[in-house]
């Protein structure tokens, strides 16, 4: 397996359970906007690595990451306590359904997040490609406390007339409580931005989340006649896991 050793080079905490870090980047180290990469900690001379999005984009010179905290996480209870100067390993194969390949050009392009599925949109739109091939782009990032509105500054500057950043927060007073799957699903969204129904003619889709809302707007996408990009060819929509419920 190719694993590099790397060091963290800085660390930022946005809530209890969400932090992000930098890392240097292994030389030679290509990937494509969106996907994502393999990392651990030795932990007692064994490797704990998971899968991990790369928030930054690939011209950027170091890699940086967004992570979730879980208490008893094999990796993420260590990788929480780790400073700058510590070392981390990680897996140049890179690889992800998340891409701007993996949506066929279109009109606009809605990028559905919820937690830590924040971070392969960001990398795309920090990539900036995204602005040259689609009129608008439109992130709907759906959290429980606003703590965990990573990246928000970042993302409110980028707003312009190609780009909507819609935050939703669900279990605190905010603007919209909604969850992004129902403002999707209902059209709210769109008509909210005052854009056109969605249409799986021109527009794309792309889902980053936890299991139910990947499944429940999978299956509403299919039921209303998209396409999801997989193996047989590039659709009009297409979905990576957020992470994995444990069994
Ligand atoms: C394709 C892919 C990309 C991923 N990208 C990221 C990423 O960019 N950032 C990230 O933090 N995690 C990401 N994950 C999840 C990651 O691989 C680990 O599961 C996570 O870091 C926790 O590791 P752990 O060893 O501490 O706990 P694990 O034993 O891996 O997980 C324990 C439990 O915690 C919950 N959990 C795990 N990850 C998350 C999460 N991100 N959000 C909410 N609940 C979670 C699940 O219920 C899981 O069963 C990704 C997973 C996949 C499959």
């Amino acid at each position: 397996m190719p694993y590099s050793q790397q060091q963290i080079t800085a660390k930022h905490r946005w809530s209890d359970n969400v932090f992000s870090f930098t890392t240097t980047r292994p030389d030679e180290f290509r990937f494509k906007n969106g996907e994502f990469v393999t990392l651990g900690l030795r932990q007692q001379e064994k490797l704990v690595a998971r899968a991990y999005s790369i928030v930054s984009a690939n011209d950027d010179e170091q890699l940086e990451f967004l992570s979730i905290a879980v208490p008893d996480g094999p990796l993420t209870s260590e990788l929480v306590n780790v400073d700058p100067g510590n070392a981390i390993w990680i897996n140049t194969k890179s690889t992800g359904s998340l891409t701007l390949n993996h949506v066929q050009p279109g009109r606009h392009l809605y990028m559905i997040a919820t937690g830590t599925g924040l971070a392969p949109f960001i990398s795309l739109l920090r990539g900036g490609e995204v602005f040259e091939r689609f009129d608008k782009t439109i992130l709907v990032h759906t959290v429980r406390t606003k703590e965990g509105l990573a990246y928000r500054d970042e993302l409110e500057s980028m707003q312009d007339d190609r780009f909507h950043y819609v935050p939703t927060v669900t279990r605190e007073h905010f603007a919209t409580t909604a969850r992004g799957a129902e403002l999707f699903r209902s059209g709210e969204l769109a008509e909210s931005l005052t854009l056109p129904a969605i249409d799986p003619e021109q527009d794309r889709v792309m889902l980053c989340g936890n299991p139910n809302m990947n499944h429940e707007l999978k299956n509403f996408l299919l039921e209303a006649g998209w396409e999801i990009t997989n193996h047989q060819g590039v659709g009009n929509f297409t979905v990576e896991q957020a992470f994995v419920l444990e069994k």
